[in-house]
């Protein structure tokens, strides 16, 4: 009865008539997820008239997106020519922003990564420096890879709160100058196409989600240790900034045996100020240790130094206390722990583990995984070409595209 229904009401079936996909950028979407293969396919599924599909597909075989080819036998007459998603048909950037280190690439539009660099910057010059410095060495990498003419759009993270609508960034802790700034112009003024901005941790959790998507997992909860401390929620297969864009914000969730550790954003117990970088490595200094920064906290952890490896399990176990409140919370499927800190994989695990698998319910831990970056250093700049692509290659881009007519 509901299917005669929602077929003989007027109104339902206009929407529904409206909600076919049918424009070129839903075409497109068909064939770059591989709905649709051939000509036919693509008239099967969208209803529209040959002409039409004829039309539609021209245009995306001259913006470059799709190619064209015939392939296999026939048992008579011309075998039908396969579509495919063309992902040499131009670039995306990405430009990972770290605090003393950008990660800089060129990838395809299947987000592999054509060509990448670094440079050390100090995110305490302010944006006029470090971002004049990654676009001068984006422009010196895009034209090393000859790919100048067909920059798509570019991806962008930064270690802050971003209004991803406008690319402004809305809250910098301790990084003066960073705050109430529009990050996109600097990029714009150089390479005239979309620049989206993110957190890193937020960038972090999508390459992660999209490194493991073929496995199932739509539920996952990406853990920035370093420096300092934040995570990215990806949940039922997106990403969750909350309402301001301030969700993930676990660095600073208190912990019960804080021991009245005063922390950087002013509050005490803060989790932060037992488990991330910035504390370990005053502790160790404190304590007549040389440490360089979170990288030299790993070296004395990986030197087997008796104080590093009981700081480490110990921020493991308060990183732990925090991350079983959020599992009861979002039951994610995989838990990924990331950053710096992270490289001294073992005793930061061992703490974590612990405590999840003692305060978390039985249910949410049941399959759960604790695992370590399936990317690593590359977890960023994957990260800002699936954000970026995801916009770019979308139906609504590539219409707006086509109706510009670029
Ligand atoms: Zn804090």
């Amino acid at each position: 009865v509901d299917v005669i229904v929602w077929f003989t009401d007027p109104v339902v079936r206009r929407r529904a008539q409206a909600a076919r996909p049918s424009s070129a950028g839903d075409v497109f979407r068909l064939i770059r997820e591989g709905t649709a293969t051939t000509r036919t396919d693509v008239a099967r599924v969208t209803g529209l008239s040959r002409t039409a599909v004829t039309l539609r597909v021209n245009q995306l075989l001259a913006q470059g997106l799709v190619v064209e080819q015939a392939e296999g036998s026939s048992t008579g007459g011309r075998p039908p020519a396969r579509l495919a998603f063309h992902t040499a048909g131009g670039i995306v950037l990405a430009a990972s922003v770290g605090a003393s280190r950008a990660q800089l690439a060129v990838c395809d539009l299947a987000g592999e990564i054509l060509a990448e660099t670094a440079l050390d910057v100090d995110i305490a010059d302010g944006p006029e420096t470090v971002l004049a410095a990654v676009v001068k060495h984006l422009e010196h990498l895009v034209s090393e890879s000859g790919h100048g003419d067909t920059v798509r759009g570019i991806g962008v993270c930064v270690p802050g709160n971003i209004d991803v609508e406008t690319g402004r960034s809305v809250s910098f802790p301790v990084m003066p100058g960073w705050d109430d700034v529009a990050i996109p112009p600097y990029f714009t003024r150089r390479f005239d196409v979309p620049v989206h901005v993110d957190n890193d941790v937020n960038v972090m959790a999508l390459a992660e989600h999209r490194a493991r998507h073929q496995d199932g997992v739509n539920d996952l909860l990406l853990v920035k240790v370093s420096t300092g401390i934040g995570a990215g929620i990806v949940s039922g297969g997106h990403l969750q900034r909350g309402a301001l864009g301030a969700a993930g914000e676990i660095g600073h969730i208190p912990v019960a045996a804080g021991g009245g550790a005063v922390c950087r954003c002013g509050n005490v117990d803060c989790l932060e100020a037992l488990a991330a970088g910035w504390a370990l490595v005053r502790r160790l200094s404190e304590s007549g240790h040389t440490v360089d920064g979170v990288r030299g906290v790993v070296d004395l952890v990986r030197a087997g130094e008796p104080e590093a490896l009981r700081l480490v399990r110990a921020a493991g176990r308060h990183l732990g206390e925090v991350i079983a409140g959020a599992v009861n919370l979002i039951n994610p499927a995989v838990i990924v722990l990331g950053g710096d800190l992270a490289r001294a994989y073992d005793p930061l695990v061992a703490g974590v583990r612990e405590v999840v698998y003692q305060r978390s319910t039985a249910l949410a831990t049941r399959d759960l995984q604790i695992v370590p970056s399936a990317l690593g250093e590359r977890a960023g700049v994957v990260g800002c070409a699936v954000m970026v692509l995801e916009d770019v290659l979308s139906p609504r881009s590539v219409d707006a595209a086509l109706a510009r007519g670029t």
